[in-house]
């Protein structure tokens, strides 16, 4: 407590029983501030309280003390500048927005100032809403917003992804003639971004005739979260272009995109630029490399990162422990697991995604569970729904689908769509026809349109050969106007990133593409490769079959970078879907024949093939 509010303190001391009833009449006063007050506050007091607000910037209790002391001596917050400063204070020390309401409805017409910081308080709370009620009531009693209202709603906005009120506010902010104004610019990119609307974010963005720093990270970060890492990409190349130095923030947002991409040349390229300038050493940006690294399968840099950071968080525990698991390398997962016990960190909900991805991916039933029963009883954490999917996932990998079902009919909540589709893919795995039906009968319940579902069931039909039941599959896809998700597949050429689709004749070496894939095939038939046509629709006729399967997205990416770049040169490929049995196959005597270490993450994990066989050990 600082000498003065002691010196106050001791003289409130001598406040009298009649002033406390007074304070319970003020405080039922009729909201304007004063209802009750007979007395008029002391100057000095008033003065002194403002003094102590302003200098107030560590606690929220001291604060309530204030705040007592000035109910005590009677000075209103209706009184200038007092409420005002004292729900500046509150707003900055993320003091409770109900308690800043209450003391904000008591001051008679307060002025742009407060209701910018009540805004304000709002939108950097964990409830942002009621920031628009506020908004509002302020139009209401006609005061117009100024330059600082803007950011501060927009900001608001951006939390609660409301896009159309933060286009209200775009139009309003138009009409008033702040849509010039730099800061409300750069926060009307950033809220049209947070709200999944890159396109708008980077139409403001065009408009802009000053960008600085913060414009450039918003629009890079708005397409990189939004799915659009090439435009991301992109923009970084011209924000260079501009002369404007990148920050941590800019790397974080690169990062995520070349990650999701798995474009790893351009990402090492940025890990080259960060040790540059030494933005390795910031701690968000290191994660986001770390990240990376898994995320494109090269799972020694991303261990030589996390070794080389300086102070390693649980995020970035969590980050190895999770790429090392989808990456096959269960059991250094869980030996890592073990060292973060060491160090005394705690793990948390994502730790053990990692933990239970870990073991039902290496077939460690048993040790799964005992880490679950760990994770509730030892570290009390709740299970979520994604760590029963991983339960249910460990028992159906282990072909143990009986007590897979049972488990998921005892869950504690009730079973989502992602659940029954993984006992439905356990169900194709292992060739379990009643219970795949089962599945997909309350999938069609929970989310009826899922192309996926039809897939996996007509595959399942499939391997039993059973074509009238593939065909009705089909037919009832057309008929619900289900599309099915189409399989891409992303390399990583020279500067660029290079999509392509099953059967791609888009690009201009398709010819040498086709060759180098008839040649494929024949070496593989050398090999003794027989096409697995059973996961191929059935209406295709047997010799079609094995042309479709060979032009499956992934083995053209593949072709496609053997074609250009030098021997031996590892191949990474990024599929949007899970990788079929027969190119699993193939890929695996395509890294034999061609001597190349080919490393392709699917929807559901990496498989890193070499000298013909796969990580995975082929159970995936
Ligand atoms: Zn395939
Ligand atoms: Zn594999």
């Amino acid at each position: 407590m600082p000498p003065i509010l002691d010196a106050l303190f001791a003289r409130s001391l001598y406040s009298s029983t009649n002033q406390i009833s007074g304070f319970r009449l003020y405080s039922s006063g009729s909201g304007g501030g004063g209802g009750g007050v007979q007395e008029n506050p002391k100057p000095f007091i008033l003065k002194q309280c403002i003094a102590l607000l302003l200098t107030c910037a560590s606690s929220k209790y001291k604060l309530r003390q204030i705040h007592a002391f000035s109910i005590r001596h009677w000075v209103p917050l209706s009184s200038p500048d007092m409420g005002k400063h004292l729900i500046f204070r509150l707003v900055s020390l993320s003091g409770s927005m109900a308690y800043a309401h209450q003391i904000f409805t008591q001051i008679q017409s307060p002025n742009i100032f407060t209701w910018n910081t009540m805004i304000r308080g709002y939108a950097e709370s964990e409830n942002p809403s009621p920031g628009l009620h506020v908004y509002r009531e302020m139009r209401v009693n006609s005061i117009e917003p100024d330059t600082h209202t803007y950011p501060f709603l927009l900001k608001a906005v951006a939390k609660i992804l409301n896009v159309r009120e933060g286009e209200k506010v775009h139009s309003v902010a138009v009409r008033n003639g702040f849509d010039s104004s730099v800061f409300v610019q750069n926060t009307l990119v950033h809220m049209y971004a947070a709200c999944g609307h890159a396109e708008s974010a980077h139409k403001v963005f065009e408009l802009m005739p000053d960008r600085n720093l913060v414009t450039w990270n918003s629009v890079i970060n708005g397409f990189a979260l939004n799915g659009r890492p090439n435009e991301a990409l992109t923009l970084y190349r011209e924000m260079g272009l501009d002369g404007v130095e990148p920050d941590g923030f800019t790397m974080v947002s690169l990062l995520t995109a070349c990650a999701e991409l798995g474009a790893l040349a351009l990402g090492r390229r940025t890990h080259v630029f960060m040790l540059k300038v030494g933005l390795n050493e910031n701690s968000h940006a290191a994660n986001a490399l770390l990240d990376l690294y898994a995320k494109c399968g090269s799972i020694r840099e991303a261990r030589k990162v996390f070794d080389e950071m300086e102070d390693r968080s649980v995020v970035s525990w969590n980050s190895l422990i999770v790429g090392l698991a989808v990456n096959g390398f269960g059991k250094a997962a869980l030996e890592l697991f073990k060292d973060l016990e060491r160090h005394g960190l705690v793990p948390t909900e994502i730790t053990f995604i990692g933990v239970l991805y870990a073991c039902s991916h290496c077939g460690m039933v048993n040790e799964g569970f005992a880490y679950f029963r760990r994770m509730t009883e030892e570290f009390g954490i709740m299970p979520r729904v994604e760590h029963h999917g991983c339960m249910v996932d460990l028992l159906g990998r282990a072909g143990l689908l009986k007590r897979a079902y049972e488990y998921v009919q005892s869950m504690p909540m009730q079973p989502n769509a992602v659940i029954w589709r993984t006992l439905l893919g356990a169900c194709t795995m292992h060739g379990d026809l009643a219970l795949g039906e089962t599945a997909r009968a309350r999938l069609l319940q929970l989310e009826p349109k899922h192309s996926g579902d039809y897939v996996l069931l007509s595959n399942l039909y499939a391997s039993e050969q059973r074509w009238t039941d593939v065909q009705n599959v089909r037919r009832s896809m057309l008929k619900e106007g289900v599309k099915k998700t189409p399989g891409y597949s992303l390399v990583e050429l020279g500067n660029c990133v290079y999509e392509f689709v099953i059967g791609d004749k888009s690009h201009s070496q398709s010819a040498e593409i086709y060759a180098m894939l008839e040649q494929i095939v024949k070496l593989l038939k050398s090999e003794g490769y027989a096409p697995r046509t059973a996961n191929v629709l059935a209406d295709i006729e047997e010799e079609d079959k094995e042309t479709a399967l060979s032009y499956h997205s992934e083995k053209i990416a593949i072709a496609f970078m053997l074609i250009n770049t030098p021997v031996r040169t590892p191949i990474t490929v990024v599929k949007n879907l899970r990788v079929c049995a027969d190119c699993h196959l193939a890929i695996k005597l395509i890294s034999k024949i061609y001597d190349r270490a080919i490393v392709v993450r699917d929807r559901s994990r990496f498989h890193h093939f070499r000298d013909g066989l796969c990580s995975c050990r082929d159970y995936w």
